[in-house]
């Protein structure tokens, strides 16, 4: 599903947050929201996702105004970095909650669940964890139940905000490429928002570089790298490399 950002302002009392940001994602597209933090990202994605509310302009979903579509219909899945997943519910039922939880009309029977969640607990490689409770997972076992969770409801858009930030490089890079492999297969949009430059360089279709509630430059990983066109997106980038 496309989305469209037209023209998006917000600000939190005096303080400006989002100034007339305008982006387009193609359908089937990984799109990353890069920048250091305050400059917007995850005020830009909880508006898309719909749990904050804009000052002015709109967002589209498919060429539709998601402010005219019920939550429940908007087919967006998320993932946060605190993995919230349920405590008291194991790994299968975690994931399982989606479906659980859908209009009796459209719900899935029981079965229907369970190959659901087998076969997600098989992509994200849990199938022996499917008892267990999250106290008894590492970080980033939590996070791809967390991630198999999002997918279960079949999402066409996934909003993840720095899902992987509070792991270590290692798991975050195996991470980072089960995302790729799940997108790839599953063909949703993703927007995902992160301050690793390496992150988004390596997973996303194009990078959307923001600096104080402004895009800096909208590219892919390659025009960003090797074409900066700003001051701020060579300082940024060079703070690392
Ligand atoms: P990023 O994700 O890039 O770190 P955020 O979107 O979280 O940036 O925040 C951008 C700015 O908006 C920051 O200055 C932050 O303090 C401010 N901000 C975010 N949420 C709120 C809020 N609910 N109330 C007041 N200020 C907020």
């Amino acid at each position: 599903m496309s989305i469209n950002i037209n023209q998006i302002s917000k600000s939190f009392g005096d303080t400006q947050v989002l100034n007339q940001i305008s982006l387009d994602i193609p359908s089937g597209e990984m799109v990353a929201l890069l920048g250091p933090s305050g400059s917007g990202k995850t005020t830009l994605l909880r508006i898309i996702a719909g749990l904050e509310n804009q000052n002015s302009g709109e967002i589209l979903f498919h060429g539709r105004d998601v402010s005219q579509v019920h939550a429940r219909d908007r087919q967006v899945g998320f993932v946060f970095q605190h993995y919230a997943l349920f405590r008291h519910m194991n790994v299968f039922d975690n994931i399982a909650f989606g479906l659980t939880v859908m209009p009796r009309k459209s719900r899935p029977s029981k079965a229907v669940i369970r190959e659901k969640v087998m076969k997600l607990l098989e992509m994200v490689q849990l199938k022996e964890f499917a008892k267990r409770y999250p106290a008894q997972l590492s970080g980033g076992q939590k996070q791809r139940v967390a991630l198999a969770r999002a997918l279960a409801v079949e999402p066409a858009i996934l909003l993840l905000d720095e899902p992987f930030g509070a792991l270590d490089a290692q798991v975050r890079k195996e991470l980072r490429r089960w995302l790729r492999q799940l997108h790839d297969e599953l063909k949703f949009t993703s927007v995902f928002v992160t301050h690793d430059q390496e992150e988004a360089m390596d997973v996303a279709d194009h990078i959307v570089v923001m600096s104080q509630g402004n895009i800096e430059q909208h590219g892919t990983p390659q025009q960003v790298w090797q074409k900066p066109e700003s001051r701020f997106v060579l300082e940024f980038l060079g703070e690392i490399n």
